[in-house]
């Protein structure tokens, strides 16, 4: 499961989140509540580096 990191626009609340495949929507900040987050990016395949971690389709 990939590990999407988002941060909040509304306080800059910066958290970290696992998102189940197939979801595509912005958790809310743990913060404020506020659902005006955005996605930063995934550290998904930086876990285990090495032979082409390009699997996004
Ligand atoms: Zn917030």
């Amino acid at each position: 499961m990939p590990i999407y990191e988002y941060k909040c626009k509304e306080c800059g609340k910066e958290f970290e989140e696992l998102v189940p495949i197939g979801i595509d929507k912005n958790p809310s900040c743990p913060s404020c509540s506020s659902e005006n987050t955005e996605k930063k990016f995934s550290i998904f395949g930086s876990l285990g580096a090495g032979c082409g971690n390009s699997g996004f389709t």
